[in-house]
């Protein structure tokens, strides 16, 4: 029998408390298939039907997975039916078994050499799109290889809801949570700011991310409990500690409820300094969530997830329908529409990492889109005409060099053109911004203000890239310190430079979203505070409850602390004072305040 209340600790990913069973997703299936080969026509018949079969089930699970998703995120499914239609691909389906049959491969390795020849096909091919989409196939080869191997994968058709446990998830791969019998995941790797925490934020799934062992230590049936707001999971919990963890969630709820009643009242401090509140969106059916939960304007459209989501590159009439969509369910209010940023951790599976040792340091974002610059037309055209549909800014992400703003503006210029010689109605004034998430753009902010409308602070590289610290490393967690003395330096260097430039400034990263963050962010000067949509209410709630000086106050304070320790504790202690009955509840920071 093993010890009751027995606890891991990760990283809070996706606030919310979760009892339930486990379900741990099987590992990759790494090891190399043998080659065995059949002598006997009924040996060949039988691998013919065991691949037959794994396919089959492979179907019967994806559209169960499908089904299983609940009605606002059926969207999603798009991932899930490419990989459906990947299933019967000739150059998998047919090619296996003509290994089989031909070559009198075994099942396992006529699907390996298979998927060996789809890989190297993938990878001659020089579009970094289509090479993406290798991610869909390889989901699809370990999805049948793990059928073959009699392993589960993704049956999340399970009689109860589960939650997931798994060593890593990619974005793509979270964004297939959405189904109603998922309560919450884990995954042994990935950061606070990786894409895979933010998806789970965006569909409000409770997630813990960084737990060291996870899938050694937690079996498929093992009950647990998992603590999105602390990073805490306690495996097989006694009555008691269950009872207890059940009333903290219900006693989070009630809070959360009572902080959503205040969601759509504006965001203005005590003494009545108005702040904008926006959302963080990765795909246009999100900005339901965004409305309601009250959000001022879109602070942030990832448009990566579109094209990550199809098969094919979006054409500029999809593109422009989504955006459209976006706009207009938010009209009057302000939608940013980011271009495109692949790369880095998007896209993300082994095979995509291989050409480029480092990809956040590759060819990401802006430098990505001024080399395609089709895509990059193709997108511009198609945000450009959704302009006239309510109020629309465009910003262009890592931004590094006045050059590279400079460029992506004579595109967008030339663009416009192009579409006035067609006749098609756009926002001639549409602003056009540049994300401020790297040193250099921070050093430069007083050059890059005379060619940007605004600029938005993408706290999440801007760590990233200043401390050097992955921000999907869970190694290295700890010291991805948003209120570190270089960071904060950095983001009043750049408040500045917008001041002078008399430009406005907002805060997309997840910093802005945190309700420990948002008093010293008012104080050096962001008004503008852009996060996933189902942070909005918390941040409402406290910027209603403070004055501008008491703000600017902390934020003078921290300013003049020397070790980002003292910064934190000093935080933690101004907000725990203030603010006890939320940080009971919230922040990672919480535990040193724990009694
Ligand atoms: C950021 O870097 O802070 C940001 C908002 O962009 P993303 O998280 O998509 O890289
Ligand atoms: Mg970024």
């Amino acid at each position: 029998m093993t010890p009751n209340n027995r606890p891991l600790q990760g990283i809070p990913a996706s606030p919310g408390i979760v009892l339930g069973r486990a379900k741990v997703l099987s590992e990759h299936v790494e090891t190399q298939p043998c080659n065995c080969l059949l002598y006997s026509p009924e040996e060949i018949e039988e691998q013919l039907g065991r691949f037959l079969k794994a396919v089959e089930q492979a179907e019967t699970d994806l559209i169960a997975l499908k089904d299983s998703l609940s009605p606002e995120y059926q969207e999603h499914g798009h991932l899930l039916d490419v990989q459906i239609l990947m299933l019967k691909e000739r150059m998998i389906f047919q090619e296996t078994q003509r290994l089989i049959r031909e070559k009198r491969y075994n099942a396992e390795w006529a699907l390996f050499q298979a998927w060996q020849k789809v890989r190297e096909l993938f990878q001659g091919i020089g579009d970094p799109y289509i090479k993406g989409r290798i991610q869909d196939a390889e989901e699809v080869y370990r999805r049948l290889q793990s059928n073959l191997a009699g392993k589960e994968v993704w049956n999340l058709s399970a009689d109860e809801p589960v939650i997931i446990v798994a060593r890593d998830l990619s974005p793509a791969e979270a964004t297939q949570m959405t189904s109603s019998q998922v309560l919450g995941f884990i995954t042994e790797r990935g950061g606070r700011t990786s894409h895979t925490a933010i998806i789970a934020q965006s569909l409000e799934i409770p997630a813990v991310v960084g737990v060291d062992f996870a899938t050694r230590e937690i079996a498929t049936g093992d009950p647990l409990i998992m603590d999105g707001l602390t990073g805490q999971i306690i495996l097989d919990p006694d009555e008691a500690l269950s009872r207890s963890y059940q009333a903290r969630k219900k006693d989070f709820e009630a809070f959360k409820g009572e902080v959503a009643q205040a969601s759509n009242l504006p965001a203005i401090t005590t003494d009545e300094y108005p702040t904008q509140i926006l959302a963080n969106i990765e795909l246009p059916e999100e900005v339901d969530l965004g409305l309601k939960y009250g959000a001022d304007g879109v602070g942030l459209l990832r448009t990566e997830f579109i094209y990550l989501r199809q098969r094919h590159l979006p054409t500029e009439e999809e593109l422009f329908l989504d955006y459209r969509r976006v706009v207009e369910a938010m009209a009057p209010r302000m939608v940013t529409i980011r271009t495109l940023d692949i790369g880095g951790d998007k896209f993300l599976s082994h095979l995509e990492y291989a050409p480029e040792m480092n990809p956040a340091l590759g060819l990401r974002a802006i430098r990505f889109c001024l080399k395609e610059q089709k895509i990059f037309r193709t997108q511009l055209k198609a945000i450009l005409r959704s302009s006239v549909y309510g109020r629309v800014r465009v910003m262009f992400p890592l931004i590094s060099s006045v050059r590279e703003l400079q460029e992506a503006r004579r595109l967008l210029e030339e663009v416009k053109q192009e579409l006035q010689r067609e006749g098609t109605p756009f926002d001639a004034r549409m602003p056009a911004g540049a994300m401020i998430e790297v040193p250099a753009a921070v050093t430069l902010a007083h050059l890059l203000s005379r060619q940007a409308d605004f600029f938005s602070i993408g706290t999440n590289d801007l760590i990233q890239y200043a401390l050097a610290i992955d921000r999907g490393n869970k190694q290295v967690a700890d010291m991805y310190q948003p209120l570190h003395p270089a960071v904060m330096r950095m983001i009043r260097e750049v408040v500045n430079a917008a001041r002078v430039a008399r430009i406005p400034v907002a805060m997309c990263g997840e910093m802005a979203g945190d309700p420990l963050y948002i008093p010293v962010l008012l104080g050096l000067g962001v008004a503008e505070l852009s996060m996933n949509a189902m942070a909005i209410p918390m941040a409402k709630h406290i910027i209603r409850l403070i004055t501008i000086e008491e703000a600017r106050k902390i934020a003078r304070n921290a300013l003049r602390l020397v070790t980002v320790e003292e910064v934190n504790d000093y935080v933690a202690q101004e907000m725990n004072r203030r603010f006890p009955e939320i940080f009971r509840f919230v922040h990672a920071l919480a535990a040193n305040l724990e009694p």
